[in-house]
């Protein structure tokens, strides 16, 4: 990495009046980097609060039932509110505490990173403010209940598609006129310097972890590592962990909705949709058209269908050090009944993109190799989407149930 780039990808493109706040935040990162007991801080806030270490599960069902390789879980679906965000949130509520700030802003498209931010600005007594495209409030209700019940303010964004890159506009227009007492909670690891990097650090206690957890439950290192990528922050935090070891296969996994032949998918890294571009403040890999207006995007797990992608994977993708592979929304659904009938573990709709990979190439795999599938949280946030595309008739009787008893109110 150099001023913030990886390879050609990266950056920070950001408006001159942030340049003051950025050089802060460089600061607080880099004294936080080097200051052992701040990671020691995090790491204790991690199993004191969210359950950290998190569990490499041995899924001896699924192993046994695909008779190829051993295939491990990475149990990110058991921290706090249910999915790896919480890594990264709690590590920058730490680093606010430190530069004595008293506000936090974010963006949230699905809602995830909503919640978590402002579970964290609850428990660190900051005030806080989600920016959120006014289709997606309407969309993720029962997120924002949440957001708002936890004591932040949710701001509905009525420009462009009104989804997230528009929120994420309007945080930065928010951070521009606050930035004395405000810090800017970036949700993935994409954004302009150093969030990419920053991001990615807070995450790597998955990959720490893991690596250790294999190397006792196995033997040894996996052959390969699977993470589905949506900006690219799970699949940095346990990429992080085998990166040095070359022998270990990296696999991202981006969202093929429904092929990617189609115009409904969000893969940046697979098939030719997207572009080099500079946007919302970095370069990478866009979903764009050729005036740079970005695309619409689809996929079945709300939380992969952002435009661009990390630089860092960017780079890794470049360089060829990371495979990336895209799962399509049926390909998923498959997957994730497989998972919960073999193991009684529901993924989050995003981590059952991993799973698909996984259980396309472990049967090509011998029964002394192993790999490792980064589960990035925990489904039940899916229910609506998943009782729908299962088409579950009891399900349906009982929305309709529930709305007819709030209409006769
Ligand atoms: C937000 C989210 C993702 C996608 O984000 P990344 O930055 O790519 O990790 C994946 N899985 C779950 C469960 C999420 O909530």
């Amino acid at each position: 990495m150099k001023n913030g780039y990886f390879g050609q990808w990266g950056g920070a493109f950001i408006p001159e009046v942030l340049h003051q706040t950025f050089a802060e935040l460089h600061k607080a990162y880099a004294a936080a980097r080097a200051d052992e007991k701040f990671w020691q801080e995090y790491v204790d806030l991690m199993s004191n609060y969210s359950c950290r270490p998190t569990p490499l599960t041995f899924a001896e069902n699924l192993s046994d039932h695909l008779g190829g390789a051993r295939i491990y879980i990475k149990r990110e679906d058991l921290n706090h509110t249910g999915a790896h965000k919480a890594n990264n949130v709690m590590g920058q509520g730490l680093l606010v505490k430190r530069m004595g700030k008293k506000r936090v802003i974010a963006e949230t498209g699905a809602g995830q990173h909503g919640v978590a931010t402002a579970t964290m600005a609850a428990r660190f007594g900051f005030d806080c403010t989600i920016y959120m495209g006014e289709v997606d409030v309407a969309r993720q209700r029962p997120n924002v209940f949440w957001m708002e019940k936890l004591g932040a303010t949710v701001v509905p964004v009525k420009d462009g598609s009104r989804t997230l890159k528009d929120a994420i506009n309007e945080a930065f227009r928010d951070w521009v006129t606050n930035m004395d007492s405000t810090h800017y909670v970036f949700g993935t690891a994409c954004g302009p310097a150093p969030f990419p990097e920053m991001v990615s650090w807070f995450q790597s206690i998955i990959g720490i972890e893991a690596e250790k957890q294999i190397k006792e439950q196995h033997g040894g290192l996996p052959d390969r590592v699977y993470a589905c990528v949506g900006g690219g922050s799970n699949a940095m935090g346990i990429f992080q962990g085998f990166l040095d070891h070359n022998e270990v296969e990296l696999v991202g996994v981006e969202a093929g909705g429904k092929g990617i032949d189609t115009e409904e998918h969000a893969s940046r890294m697979v098939g030719d949709r997207a572009t080099p571009g500079v946007a919302q403040g970095y370069k990478t890999m866009f979903l764009q058209d050729t005036d740079g207006q970005m695309l619409d995007t689809h996929s079945i797990a709300a939380g992969l269908d952002y435009v661009g992608v990390s630089p860092i994977l960017a780079d890794l993708g470049e360089k060829g050090r990371v495979r990336f592979e895209a799962a399509t929304d049926t390909e998923v659904l498959e997957a994730l009944k497989l998972t919960m009938r073999r193991e009684g573990i529901i993924p989050a709709l995003e981590s059952s993109h991993a799973f698909v990979q996984a259980i396309k190439e472990a049967p090509t795999m011998s029964r002394d190799q192993a790999i490792i599938i980064n589960m990035s949280g925990r489904g039940d946030k899916d229910i609506f989407t998943i009782a729908h595309a299962f088409d579950d008739p009891s399900w349906k009787e009982f929305i309709i149930g529930r709305a007819a008893e709030y209409a006769a109110k």
